[in-house]
């Protein structure tokens, strides 16, 4: 995301400027959106395995406040600023308001390369810097709550929710303070997979666009389609799964160690499996090996799926990108140049800032499952099933024919606490895609759909404020 001539906190800035100008909100209100409201930098020691003490640079930035609580991931990382993380926590403020979800924008940092500790080490690490977050009141379930990002997953959260209900004994709502946990810690189901299956959910939405489609010379509709991805880790691979199951072609996969190609469609499962096995995705059977791990972003297809880094597509190699919709699943795929570039060329780029938003939409989930205290589809669940059971008696008894086994099988069906997920993941995914491309239809001078995106995230925002009356 980062350009040479700004920060990356800076050009977060310069987007959204450029994005506001296609509003009519107030100066004053503008800014305090762009604003980061707080800021909390602390140093705290740690006691190493070697018995010598270290001093731990840890960030939690607030962004907005126009909802609570606030919500981003913790990185841990070598490279984590201040600047970074103001930038992350805005960019978290305007997802979380495209995809409908009620939160702030925030994000945490540690600045410490994970792999040069060890658990113990780490674990002492992030409980001390959740019980800094207690001291400020930085962390709680009606105040901020951080989530897995670079560096951490569900162990580290279930550290941290451990050390809050600790420190907050009979918080009623405590479990909530922070999402992304094991699912016997309160996690929720359907998690893992939540970002993949949200990046298909948009790109689908946006194949289903017949007048789109049309301008781009394809056909509307996810079968067939051929689809490259680069990067088959956990965003990656989900997205490779849940478009192969809705029968379109991965023709090409690219990793770290280089890229393979096969026009009549690659297994990603059976990828996956011989690079765990081999090493590499190279010389899987019957596909051709290219030459870079980039050409995997360059061959002929429809759909082109960076997920893996940053700035992989830019003002070098975007002329020679051959895809008609490109789905930003990593954050920040394209440079600028890059999407003047697509701009030109009329290509579709479905923008990181709602597409990837599906880790945060069911994160929200997990948090209304811990205030709600009860397992998604426990109440429901058997209710609809005897419900549909007396129904389909009836249609046997009126029609006089049995209903196949199958069929009976899937109408019975009761919710379980995946599907509920699944669907609400859909619905939110499938909302936030029609409400930025008819902001996009409804303002044509607005050149692409990331500022289309950014418009509706500033409007929504703006919306907050009004309601609070900050800004009559
Ligand atoms: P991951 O580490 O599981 O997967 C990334 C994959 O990219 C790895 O398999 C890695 O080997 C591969 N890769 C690295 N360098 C490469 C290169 N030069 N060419 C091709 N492949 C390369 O990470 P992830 O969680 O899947 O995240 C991927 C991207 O999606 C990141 O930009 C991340 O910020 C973004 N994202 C992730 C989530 C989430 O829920 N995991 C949510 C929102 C956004």
């Amino acid at each position: 995301m980062s350009n040479p001539h700004y920060s990356f906190f800076e050009s977060v800035q310069k987007s959204f400027d450029k994005a506001a100008s296609f509003t009519q909100l107030d100066k004053g209100l503008l800014e305090q959106i762009k604003a980061c409201n707080s800021v909390y930098q602390m140093r705290f020691p740690v006691k190493l395995d070697n018995g010598h003490i270290e001093v731990i640079e840890a960030y939690r930035v607030q962004h907005s406040h126009h909802k609570t609580p606030c919500k981003g991931g913790i990185r841990f990382a070598a490279e984590v600023n201040q600047d970074e993380v103001m930038a992350l926590a805005a960019l978290m403020t305007y997802k979380c308001a495209i995809v409908n979800v009620p939160f702030g924008g925030g994000k945490g940092g540690i600045k410490i390369n994970p792999k040069k500790y060890s658990t113990y080490e780490l674990e002492k690490i992030t409980r001390r810097y959740t019980t800094e977050l207690i001291k400020k009141n930085f962390i709680g379930p009606g105040t901020d709550v951080p989530a897995p990002d670079y560096g951490t997953g569900e162990r580290e959260m279930a550290w941290i929710v451990d050390t809050y209900q600790t420190m907050k004994p009979g918080e009623l709502d405590a479990a909530g303070c922070v999402t992304g946990k094991p699912v016997t810690q309160g996690g929720v189901r359907g998690r893992r997979e939540a970002t993949g299956l949200g990046v298909f959910y948009g790109i689908r939405e946006v194949l289903l666009m017949e007048e789109e489609m049309k301008k781009r010379g394809l056909t509307p509709g996810v079968k067939d389609k051929r689809i490259a991805i680069q990067g088959l880790g956990n965003v990656g691979y989900y997205s490779a799964k849940f478009f192969s199951e809705a029968g379109a072609k991965i023709v090409a996969i690219g990793e770290y160690e280089g890229a393979i190609y096969n026009e009549n469609g690659l297994d990603y499962d059976a990828v996956f499996k011989h690079r765990k096995a081999t090493g590499s995705i190279l010389n899987f059977p019957g596909a051709q090996n290219l030459d870079k791990n980039s050409d995997a972003l360059e061959v002929d297809c429809d759909v082109l799926i960076p997920a893996a880094l940053e700035n992989v597509i830019n003002g070098e190699n975007a002329p020679r990108i051959k895809a008609k919709v490109i789905g930003e699943a990593a954050n920040g795929p394209l440079t600028p140049e890059a999407d003047e570039i697509f701009i030109q060329k009329g290509v579709l780029v479905v923008p990181d800032m709602f597409l990837n938003a599906g880790g945060v939409t069911v994160s929200y989930f997990e948090w209304l499952k811990n205030l709600s205290h009860v397992r998604y589809g426990r109440l429901e669940k058997r209710f609809t099933e005897n419900q549909n059971n007396v129904l389909l008696d009836q249609m046997e008894s009126l029609s006089g024919k049995p209903v196949d086994g199958n069929i009976r099988k899937n109408i019975l069906h009761g919710p379980e606490e995946v599907d509920l997920v699944y669907s609400g993941l859909e619905e939110t995914m499938i909302t936030a895609v029609n409400e930025v491309m008819d902001c996009w239809k409804n303002n044509p001078s607005i050149p692409d759909m990331r500022t289309a995106a950014y418009v509706v995230a500033i409007s929504k925002v703006a919306v907050s404020y009004a309601e609070l009356g900050i800004f009559p």
